[in-house]
């Protein structure tokens, strides 16, 4: 297992709405592998292949950060396909460092997905879990967090963000 490289904002790799995954092999596995432990170490409680610069339907998320085995769910080719309710609350992103924000999202979800084997389930998820979940399948849609704020919110963040990608730029030149 290998910590990989967490792509930072403006990467265009976190804007790619990714094909999903049709070969259940080893390097899938790897790649699992290796995002569990690049979000541990981070540490997060979720993390989008994008993220690691792979433009797959691939997503994993542990609330627990590591301490509860239990709580690590792998999810190939996700789909929500049910939400129900709304609740705003603090989100960050791995790939958005220094910025957290309040999001809507559905309080309530049902997610369809396959697992490392290829086999479908599903899982119904609530509040921080069902969070996440939105969260992550975003980011498998080139979508970030920060997309979805509203308002003033949205003013403030996108003037820290172009902050952010013109640091990112005059690094590159320099
Ligand atoms: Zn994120």
């Amino acid at each position: 297992m290998t910590v990989r490289p967490i792509r930072l904002f403006p990467d265009e790799v976190l804007r790619v709405r990714c094909p999903e995954v049709e070969t259940f092999d080893d390097e899938l596995r790897r790649l699992v592998a290796d995002m569990v432990e690049t979000m541990r170490a981070a540490p997060g409680v979720g993390l989008a292949a994008p993220q690691v610069g792979v433009e797959r339907r691939v997503m994993v998320v542990d609330l627990s950060a590591g301490e509860d085995p239990a709580q690590l769910h792998v999810f190939v080719n996700p789909r929500i396909v049910e939400e129900e309710g709304s609740i705003a609350d603090v989100e960050g992103c791995l790939s958005i460092p220094g910025i957290s924000e309040k999001v809507e999202r559905p309080q309530r979800v049902r997610v369809e997905a396959r697992d490392l084997a290829g086999e479908r389930f599903e899982l119904a998820a609530e509040d921080w879990l069902a969070r996440a979940i939105c969260h992550e399948t975003d980011h498998l849609d080139g979508v970030l967090f920060v997309d979805r704020l509203r308002g003033l919110r949205r003013e403030k963040v996108r003037r820290q963000l172009r902050k952010m990608a013109a640091e990112v730029e005059e690094a590159v030149l320099s």
